[in-house]
């Protein structure tokens, strides 16, 4: 008997991506057995930071790196290490921030709403966010005018789907802060495959969380320079007793990294267009229904299927998301742009059974 049926629980097909509320990811085998190993022993955990430190280093090319609890606490405790450095009379008094820089600035369309609001992040380390811009934009010179303010602690920025606005190009904002001598943290949660490029950009500090797409337990992975990752190692002397990672969650995003570089990515990718194509081909022939291919907009390598629900189908596309999630199995779908006509399914995570089960779902809501 499955934990479901044990405990009475919902059967969920996610189609909505690394959604928090639904259990983000699956996890590879490989990384359950890891974990339970993990769980049944006694390590140093110095020794398996230390660890995680060389092999992620290797792996993605940042000189250091770390695992906390999570993203959203990674973006705490980055904020922190840039307002305390290694100090640990600083460290020790956070969250009060007295004689420390403590404005944040970020580009208004940064400060995003992931199921909270990201800049109570930045305020849980005792810092201030100050909001470059406005939410259509932020020019270089809108950045530049509050990165000048000589108490700035860090640039924040914020590479996900979620971001409004037009573009603030990554690499440009980063030498911005250095010409002034501010650091740059990225939060990058869901851009695991995308960190060659996010440290190419320069940040002293990458965030991504390890649960998302790299399908570890819920971990957030610190990558960047020695003197900024040890600061915010320095943290759990601090406000990161609150954000530590385990050692299931440690050792779980390494066995994650395993599989993620034992995977033949160009194969992986071809697999998730051919599974998207065909959803999209058996979704077009529904009544009421044009599908096609969506790529993602941050860039991640897989297409999601989007599906366009005409005007005079049996549901409109609010409806018919809600119509998903009522059934049993409850059915999520991206409904980010049902107000447009549209919903889009990310099919990264499903099984051909799953993907039958949804369009089955799908014929029956709309006749
Ligand atoms: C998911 C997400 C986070 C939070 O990640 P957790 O690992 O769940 O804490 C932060 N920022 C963005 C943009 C996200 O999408």
């Amino acid at each position: 008997m499955g934990l479901h049926e044990q405990y009475g629980l919902t059967h969920v097909i996610n189609a909505r991506g690394p959604f928090t509320p639904l259990g983000v990811s699956r996890s590879d085998p490989r990384v359950a057995d890891a974990t339970a190993q993990a769980l049944g022993g006694f390590f140093v955990m110095e020794e398996v930071q230390n660890l995680a430190c060389r092999v992620l280093a290797e792996a993605t090319g940042a000189p250091a790196a770390t695992v906390v609890h999570c993203t959203s606490s990674a973006i705490t405790l980055a904020v922190a290490a840039s307002m305390t450095g290694s100090s640990p009379e600083r460290i020790a008094a956070l969250p009060n921030t007295a004689g420390m820089p403590t404005r944040v600035v970020l580009p208004a369309g940064h400060a995003v709403h992931y199921g909270h609001p990201l800049v109570q992040d930045i305020r849980l380390a005792g810092a201030t966010p100050v909001l470059a811009g406005t939410e259509e934009g932020c020019t270089p010179e809108g950045l530049e005018k509050e990165l000048a303010h000589p108490d700035t602690a860090c640039l924040l920025l914020v590479s996900s789907r979620l971001v409004r606005g037009a573009p603030v190009p990554l690499p440009d904002a980063v030498a911005a802060a250095h010409r002034r001598g501010v650091p740059v943290v990225v939060d990058g949660a869901a851009q695991d495959f995308r960190i060659a490029e996010l440290l190419a950009t320069g940040a002293d500090l990458v965030l991504v969380s390890g649960q998302k797409y790299l399908g570890s337990p819920t971990a957030g992975v610190v990558l960047g320079g020695v003197g900024p990752v040890t600061a915010v190692r320095a943290q759990e002397k601090g406000i990161g007793r609150a954000m530590k990672a385990g050692k299931e969650a440690v050792l779980g995003v390494l066995a994650a990294l395993q599989v993620r570089r034992d995977t033949d990515l160009g194969a992986w990718q071809r697999a998730q267009t051919d599974k998207a194509a065909r959803f999209v081909e058996r979704a077009g022939a529904l009544p009421g229904i044009r599908a096609a291919l969506a790529s993602d907009p941050t860039g991640l390598p897989f297409p999601r299927a989007s599906l366009r629900v005409d005007a005079d189908a049996a549901l409109d596309a609010a409806s018919l998301a809600r119509a998903l999630r009522a059934g049993a199995p409850a059915i999520w779908v991206m409904d980010h742009r049902q107000d447009e006509g549209e919903l889009l399914l990310e099919l990264v995570p499903l099984t051909e059974e799953e993907i039958d089960v949804v369009l089955d779902r799908l014929g029956k809501l709309l006749g």
